[in-house]
């Protein structure tokens, strides 16, 4: 998911993110880009042109602060603004102890039916008591595929029949609920192939009647901005607790999850990620920030780095990043868990590594063996490797030249990257990264 806005602003943050000092003029060429990739991405017009109009009115105001240059200090002010576009704090459901009853609204083919078993099993994993009720007497087989998705899950499922009425439905959950105790309802509504008042009108006459404690409305981010205006009209008429956006993983421009705060004012709760049960993310809008500007996952590292020791992560000045340090952060590293997972967690890391790079422990170790065939100067200064040294180190570590030119590549890419992510930890602050 949003592989292409991300490359885009990627690009544009790494020309800038270099640059020392900016004159007005070149902030404004990058304010227009930034908006130009937003709009391409699909955002919607008002929140490309508000979020454009905050970075650069604080980008105007801001001293160059610290150890940043110029170019840092957009970099930092476009994360912060696709945070707050994005929702800010990352925000759930409220859960009681007891009486929740939620309600899945959306069109047909949102995947409604779908997220109800993937909550069901999520929240099951939390310990919950989970209870679906099957009332999309809309689609034909809805009902049945809700019921398959239950015997998945492991949680029961009440049937509504044909015709029945709200009130005779809320009459069968409660029967059922003094026989069995569970502390979390989730009811499969009705969907439409669009929107209509016969719909409308359904769920509100369910609504009066069941009382759902939280409202989420079901959207597939394929169809992009039509999305939002769904979501518009399903809050007037049965008022929206938050959303869940569907398919994030077949949408490469991100832009209903992107204008979804801004247009709705609901939060995104859940990103849907696969067809599969486990396929849903809770939302959290830092770490979609951060993937989409390609920084790692930097609060997933800190968090498996605090529980290794890591002195080896600490790194003085981005500068001063030299082979030696990566060498044993990649040793620290492969000790934490595994591999592929961590390594991606690295700032520039994923980018650093080539298109279609599978990260394996044979290639870890062939890294390994080129830095361990350096000497220490070279490693603490990889300027002085020359062809004649590469020829050397690679016979050395039994490669060809090109692998150790990559390598260099890849060090300089990195070095780049945390340059640019000094921000984070700031003087003194904790995590990863140049302190
Ligand atoms: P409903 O009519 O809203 O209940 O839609 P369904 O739950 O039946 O989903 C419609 C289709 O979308 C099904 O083929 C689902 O497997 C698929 N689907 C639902 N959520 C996701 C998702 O997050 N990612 C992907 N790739 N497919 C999804």
């Amino acid at each position: 998911m949003f592989e292409a806005l991300g490359n885009k602003l990627q690009d544009i943050l790494d020309r800038v993110g270099r640059e020392s000092k900016l004159t007005e003029a070149q902030v404004k060429a990058t304010m227009r880009e930034i908006r130009m990739a937003l709009l391409e991405a699909d955002v919607n017009f008002n929140t490309a042109k508000d979020f454009v109009a905050r970075v650069s009115e604080k980008a105007v105001g801001q001293e160059v602060q610290g150890s940043l240059s110029a170019g840092q200090t957009i970099v930092k002010l476009v994360h912060d603004e696709l945070i707050e576009t994005l929702g800010g704090e990352s925000k759930q459901p409220t859960l009681k102890n007891d009486g929740n009853v939620w309600f899945m609204v959306g069109l047909q083919g949102a995947g409604k039916t779908t997220s109800t078993g993937k909550l069901a099993a999520f929240y099951k994993g939390k310990g919950r008591r989970v209870l679906l009720v099957a009332a999309d007497t809309q689609r034909p087989a809805a009902r049945d595929q809700l019921e398959v998705l239950s015997k998945q899950v492991g949680v029961p499922v009440l049937k509504v029949n044909d015709g029945e009425t709200p009130q005779e439905t809320k009459g069968r959950l409660d029967e059922y609920l003094k026989k069995d105790f569970r502390d979390l309802v989730i009811v499969d509504t009705a969907g439409r192939l669009q929107i209509d008042e016969a719909l409308m009108d359904q769920l509100a006459d369910l609504k009066a009647e069941l009382a759902p404690t939280e409202t989420l409305l079901v959207v597939d981010a394929m169809t992009g901005q039509e999305a939002l205006n769904v979501a518009r009209v399903f809050d007037e008429r049965v008022s929206l607790s938050g959303l869940i956006i569907t398919k994030m993983d077949g949408d490469a421009r991100g832009g209903a999850a992107l204008s979804a705060r801004s247009v709705t004012g609901k939060p995104i709760y859940f990103a849907g990620t696969s067809e599969k049960l486990a396929g849903l993310e809770p939302f959290y809008p830092d770490r979609v920030a951060g993937r989409i500007l390609g920084m790692g996952d930097v609060l997933g590292l800190i968090e498996r780095a605090e529980q290794a020791d890591l002195k080896a992560m600490e790194v003085k000045k981005p500068g001063e990043f030299d082979l030696e340090d990566l060498l044993l952060q990649l040793r620290q590293i492969r000790k934490m868990g595994p591999l592929g997972d961590l390594l991606k967690l690295i700032p520039g890391m994923s980018r650093a590594l080539p298109e279609g790079f599978n990260v394996d422990e044979a290639q870890i170790q062939r890294i390994d063996a080129m830095i361990s065939s350096m000497t220490l100067k070279e490693r603490h200064n990889p300027k002085i490797i020359d062809g004649r040294r590469r020829k050397r180190i690679a016979a050395g570590s039994g490669v060809e030249v090109q692998d150790i030119n990559r390598l260099l590549k890849m060090h300089e890419q990195m070095k780049d990257m945390m340059k640019m992510l000094q921000r984070f930890s700031g003087p003194g602050g904790k995590g990863m990264g140049p302190g």
